[in-house]
């Protein structure tokens, strides 16, 4: 009976144990949920930009992002890849830097950038020292209001992005492939043409094109900023509303959404190629 009544205990005990262990480590998945709910911020600016944060500060860096609601898949036929190439323009000359300054001054703080192009957004980011977080906003906010495209400079710039998809796309079998794939599985979609855009596009694309897309997409109401690091939302509040993303004005930044909403609206042609 002893002997039964501790196996009962034990079994009574066991199960209390794994009961207790469930509720605990459900309660820790609760609290860590709570804690990275908790931990966004969320908000938008009197210009329309949206503006998300993230605490973490298990170290003293930040993650500073803007993400354009743009990307291939707004293109027209007869200039596809511009989204990408104006994504390299984008590190080049501004009213207030020279060219290639964006990123010197980032290197300088000791922090790294970058920016990457993709079907339905286009985003740019740094990493490096939290405090000098404004410094990189400042940054962001002068070239979505103030880029100069010039054109000699976009002729430079252009031959990269063709010699990018030389080495990306037409030297690669598995390029190739996957090109004629998309082209091939969405025929009327505009998922179907290449990020990086037909060559023939790019052969034929002028400054005037990347002036464009950037005159018709990058503006605030059109862009989320993101700072994920060891920061304070209010903090990165007031910094946003402070000095920047001021360089267009609301009634610029809502002519130029609509203008990029009437893009969205077009339907590409169904052959293959550019046309
Ligand atoms: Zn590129």
């Amino acid at each position: 009976m002893i002997k039964t009544g501790f196996q009962l205990n034990r079994r009574w005990a066991a199960l209390a144990t794994g009961a207790l262990l469930i509720a605990g480590s459900q309660l820790l998945m609760v609290n860590a949920a709570r804690a990275a709910d908790g931990d966004v911020t969320e908000y938008t600016l009197k210009n329309g930009l949206r503006v998300v944060v993230k605490e973490d500060h298990r170290s003293p860096t930040v993650a500073h992002m803007v993400w354009y609601k743009a990307g291939s898949i707004d293109e027209y036929n007869g200039t596809t890849g511009v989204a990408h190439v104006l994504e390299h323009m984008m590190f080049k000359e501004t009213k207030n830097l020279k060219v290639g300054e964006f990123s010197e001054t980032v290197a300088a703080l000791g922090g790294r950038d970058n920016a990457f192009t993709s079907r339905d957004y286009t985003a740019y980011f740094q990493q490096l020292q939290a405090k000098d977080l404004s410094k990189v906003m400042a940054l962001e906010a002068d070239r979505m209001a103030n880029l100069v495209l010039s054109e000699s400079e976009f002729e430079k710039e252009i031959k990269v992005v063709m010699e990018e998809r030389r080495y990306r796309t037409d030297d690669q079998a598995t390029g190739k492939l996957y090109e004629a794939f998309m082209a091939t599985a969405f025929q009327a979609n505009p998922t179907r043409t290449p990020v990086i855009g037909w060559m023939s596009d790019l052969e034929a694309m002028t400054y005037k094109d990347a002036r464009k897309w950037y005159d018709t997409w990058y503006t605030p109401q059109n862009a989320v900023l993101v700072v994920v690091g060891d920061v304070q939302p209010a903090e990165v509040k007031a910094m946003a509303e402070k000095n920047l993303w001021q360089g267009k004005t609301q009634e610029a930044g809502r002519a130029q959404a609509s203008r990029g909403a009437q893009a969205r609206g077009h339907t590409p042609c169904a052959g293959k190629g550019t046309c």
